[in-house]
């Protein structure tokens, strides 16, 4: 794709290592998750000429999965990564521009935002669409990635179905981790929720309902330290009590490994300028995507820390795109 094809563009050579770009467009995105492409879709049909950005993972975190299931409109389910790819065609075919590249710095200060990608391409945009997503928190293990979509799962609501009458484990003690182990005990026939401490994190609410589950049994002061199986997960080492007199290895037998220990918003780049909540999560007023700043707004998995689905995501990265058409036709 021809970057110079776009609006207004200028070359600027004053930088010191590498050729500057400046180019202006209306409207910005950045990322190709759900959020970003029903953004650019809706942007484009708009006549807002959007420029998407996809960041380092083209298509988001549905390109690391295999069957989606719960999006409404494939009733035989689809791939991530052939649903994700559905979306950029359709985010192209009505003319959005879609290009490859890293927002490494912005400057939020003025009426005209400036957003650097991979950090000597300068883009101004009259309004920025941001849809950089989240990231889940693994423990770190070698087996975590050696099982990744073959029973390790970052994503109860997504996957859990898999697993129904099955033995799986959870991994956390706080919300997310206590609401994940209630859901999937409601599919499965055992769920183990490990957690490092003596106590949950998680609300009293929360606790209270895995506290109901016949079966939910929680592994007290236990931590993971590897994944076993021939093909696919087959079980669990954990060290209980760890440094203690008390200390020993235990095994589990398990189908599936969920991770629920917190999520990191893609937001650090943005910080300087935007508010975020103390996860990092940006903070919109509610009912829009319109952040703190005028002509920047975000959308998908990196404002909301309560759903994080797929479906979520593109329906907000629809307000976004709608907040920003209705603010750049009040700057005409
Ligand atoms: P993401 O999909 O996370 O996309 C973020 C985009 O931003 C990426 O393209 C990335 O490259 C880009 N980006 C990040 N930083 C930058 C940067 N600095 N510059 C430029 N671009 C950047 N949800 C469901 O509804 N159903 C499911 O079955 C399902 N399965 C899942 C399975 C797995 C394994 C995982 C991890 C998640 C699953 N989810 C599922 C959740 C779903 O994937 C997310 O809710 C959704 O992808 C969020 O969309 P998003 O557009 O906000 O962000
Ligand atoms: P969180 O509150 O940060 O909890 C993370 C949990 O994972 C903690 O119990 C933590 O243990 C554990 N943990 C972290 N690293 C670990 C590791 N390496 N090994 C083992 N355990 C580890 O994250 P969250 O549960 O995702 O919640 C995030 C926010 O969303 C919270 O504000 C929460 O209230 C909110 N939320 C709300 C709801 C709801 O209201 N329905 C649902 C989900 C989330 P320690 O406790 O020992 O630190």
């Amino acid at each position: 794709m021809d970057i110079f094809k776009k609006l207004d563009v200028e070359k600027d050579t004053h930088s010191k290592n590498s050729l500057e770009i400046k180019e202006k467009v209306k409207c910005l995105i950045i990322g190709s998750g759900p959020a970003g492409y029903t953004a650019a879709i809706y942007a484009s049909r708009a006549n807002l000429n959007p420029v998407l950005y996809t960041g380092l993972q083209m298509g988001g975190q549905l390109t690391t999965t295999t069957d989606v299931d719960n999006y409404p409109g494939y009733p035989g389910g689809i791939s991530g990564p052939k649903m994700m790819e559905d979306f950029k065609r359709q985010a192209e075919r009505f003319g959005a521009d879609v290009r490859f590249g890293i927002a490494t710095s912005v400057d939020f200060s003025g009426r005209t935002h400036k957003v650097t990608f991979d950090d000597n391409k300068v883009v101004e945009a009259d309004a920025v669409i941001i849809a950089t997503g989240a990231t889940a928190k693994y423990l770190g293990l070698e087996s975590e990635t050696r099982y990744a979509g073959m029973g390790v799962s970052a994503c109860a609501t997504c996957d859990g179905f898999f697993y129904k009458g099955k033995t799986v484990a959870v991994v956390g003690g706080g919300d997310t981790a206590a609401e994940e182990a209630t859901y999937l005990a409601g599919l499965c026939k055992k769920v183990y929720l490990i957690v490092r401490r003596h106590e949950l994190r998680a609300s009293k609410a929360m606790q209270n309902k895995v506290f109901k589950s016949l079966n939910i049994e929680i592994l007290w002061e236990h931590q993971t330290i590897d994944l076993f199986g021939e093909n696919g997960v087959e079980g669990a080492t954990l060290i209980k009590k760890k440094g203690t007199p008390e200390e020993e290895t235990v095994k589990i037998k398990i189908d599936g490994f969920f991770l629920a220990i917190g999520h990191t918003p893609n937001s650090d780049v943005f910080k300087e300028y935007l508010e975020t909540d103390q996860v990092g999560y940006i903070k919109t007023i509610p009912g829009t995507s319109k952040t703190n700043v005028e002509g920047v707004f975000a959308a998908g998995d990196v404002q909301d820390p309560h759903y994080r689905q797929a479906v979520t995501a593109a329906g907000s990265g629809c307000m976004a795109a709608i907040d920003a058409e209705r603010y750049l036709s009040e700057l005409k």
